[in-house]
Formats: C-alpha cells, structure tokens, sequence
C-alpha cells in the first residue's frame, strides 16, 4: 500500500504559476522570508484561496511577506524549548502519560506562524532501525499511555513506514491509544486514502485525529468527505486552531469556524495564542482580546464547540487555558 505521489510542491504547477507570479507582486511579499522557510502550498488548498485578495485569510496563511524580516524581543527561533525535551531522536516527553514522535519534518503547506518553521529536521529518525532508541525509551517508561505523531506532519510519511512504527509501538502493553495531529486533511485531503483509514483503524490502539484549521474558508466538500471517512471509521476527531491577527481574531469569524467543525463531526478542541517565534510578530493577538473573543462567543454556541483557550509556557505540566 503507499500513498499517492506528493501533491504539495506547487511551485511545480503549471496552473499555479500564473497566481504565483500574483503573489512576488503583491506588495507584502518578501523573498528573503521565502528564503528563511520556503513557500509551501497544496493545489488543494490554493483553490480555496481568493487569489484577488490580499487580505484572504489563507493566503495569508502561506505568503511569505517583509514584516517576517523584522525582529521583536521574546520572539525566538524555538519559543516553546523544545529540544530540550527530546528523550530520544524523534521523540519528546514533556507532559504525563503522553508524549509525541515527530515522524517528519515535512509539511503539506508552510503556515507562516508555526512555531516549529525554524528547528532542522536533522535528527527525526530516517529508517526503522533509527527509531529503536525512541521505541526503548517508550518501552522503559510504564507512565506513557498515548503516543502523539507530530512533525513535520505525520502524514507527508509514505503510509508503510507510518504503519511499520506503528505497529512497533502495538508490541508495547502500557501504550493504549495513538493520536495523530496533522494538517494533511486540511491542505491534501486526497492523501488519506480508504487504505490508510482502514489500516489505522485495523490497529489495535484507540485512535484519534487532531486537526489544523484557522478559518472556516478552510473547509470544502474534499476535506468534508475526508472527515467523514475518518470518522465513519471510528476515528474521533478534534481541531486546534492558531488565534491570529487578520485572519481569525474576530467572534464571527470564530463562532463559524467552530460551527464549520461541528457540522463535519470535528470537535473544537484547542484555541492556542501564538506562540513566540522569530517571524510571526505580526500575527499575534494578545491574551486579553483572546478572552474577550472568547467571552463573547461562548453564549453562541453549543458547550462542545467552545475550543479551550489555551498559552503553551515552557515548563508548565500542561497547555495553560485562559480563562
Ligand atoms: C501539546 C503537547 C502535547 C499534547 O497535549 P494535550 O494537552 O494532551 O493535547 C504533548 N506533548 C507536547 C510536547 C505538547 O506540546
Ligand atoms: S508543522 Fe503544521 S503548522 Fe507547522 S508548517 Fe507544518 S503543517 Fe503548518
């Protein structure tokens, strides 16, 4: 079984060409930030952007733009400490019972906030035998129950390979449940084939899914259909979403986005203030609009499609909600 070949790379696309010729134009764009962390889209994802607008939303979310050359105090190139955490190649226990593998470095889109665009990938583990040491590691540790696949995006991995992990882990008695956090059926949704789903639900752990959507103009029929798939498949499935400046940081946008959710059977789960990265001053909205935003929708919606409002502070046991 494998994967349909890549469809990221749009740089490729000859269809594409002519809206990214669009985009060197427009005035915000900045080769030195494509520089810094290439622009990265899907032709799936650059469909439902508004090629005519500035100001979309998604667009937004993949231009590489001047205001990321400019440097702020406490915006660092790793905000959340990260490395020191790793207890492994490829592998990072910071909370109670659950910890993360970082699969990949690579990603189906580059979002221009992501607290990780600037860590190297050198050292996530390439073959099987360079996942032996993280395996051990999660073997000696009783305490972990949830294995997290992160990135990169887990998903860019051919589906062998993710499956070939994967059932390392099904030969350790305390890991009960696998989460998988992507963006993949967000930017390509087409990459989660009928064979992938049914190999991950034929796996003998609890599984779940934590998506990454911003803004409802995210969703459309593909990434629908994708949803319900997983879901049909006994997949549960969440979202976690970046509150950021421009693009998502008023109630309509946000109280849509959540219904948008819902009404795909994804549960809002995370609300994240951004973290501090060098590059993505310019997106940050501040604790106390977060909370305003967050008072004003709560009367709106149902209690299940309220995300958490939450700060990730190095150190903390746990992402800290706001409220
Ligand atoms: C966010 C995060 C997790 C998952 O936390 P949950 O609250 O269980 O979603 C795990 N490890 C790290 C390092 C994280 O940043
Ligand atoms: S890790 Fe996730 S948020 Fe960061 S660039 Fe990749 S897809 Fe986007």
């Amino acid at each position: 079984m494998s994967y349909n070949p890549p469809i990221g790379f749009v740089k490729k696309d000859i269809q594409l060409a002519d809206n990214l010729k669009k985009l060197s134009l427009l005035k915000s764009y900045s080769k030195q930030a494509e520089g810094d962390f290439p622009l990265l889209l899907t032709p799936e994802f650059a469909t439902r952007i508004d090629w005519n607008n500035p100001k979309d939303p998604l667009l937004q979310q993949i231009l590489p733009t001047k205001h990321e050359n400019k440097t702020k105090p406490g915006f660092v190139v790793d905000p959340l400490n990260e490395s020191r955490y790793a207890k492994a190649p490829g592998y990072i226990k910071k909370y109670h019972g659950r910890a993360i593998m970082q699969l990949t470095g690579a990603c189906p889109i580059h979002c221009r906030y992501c607290f990780r665009r600037h860590i190297k990938s050198n050292n996530i583990p390439k073959s099987i035998n360079e996942w032996s040491q993280a395996v051990e590691t999660i073997r000696q540790d009783k305490s972990i129950k949830e294995i997290i696949y992160s990135g990169g995006d887990p998903l860019m991995l051919n589906s062998d390979k993710l499956l070939e992990i994967s059932n390392l882990l099904t030969t350790i008695p305390h890991i009960k449940r696998l989460r998988i956090h992507s963006r993949v059926p967000v930017a390509s949704p087409k990459r989660i084939t009928p064979d992938l789903i049914k190999a991950l639900k034929d796996l003998p752990l609890v599984m779940s899914m934590v998506i990454h959507m911003n803004h409802p103009a995210e969703m459309d029929s593909g990434v629908k259909n994708t949803l319900q798939e997983l879901v049909e498949a006994g997949i549960p499935l969440y979202n976690q979403s970046v509150l950021l400046k421009g693009i998502n940081d008023d109630v309509t946008t946000l109280i849509t986005l959540s219904e948008t959710l819902i009404d795909a059977r994804v549960t809002p789960y995370y609300l994240h203030l951004l973290d501090p990265v060098a590059g993505a001053a310019h997106f940050y909205v501040d604790e106390k609009k977060g909370r305003e935003l967050l008072l004003k929708m709560r009367p709106m919606l149902p209690g299940y499609a309220l995300p958490m409002l939450v700060v990730d502070i190095p150190g903390e046991r746990s992402k800290l909600p706001i409220l």
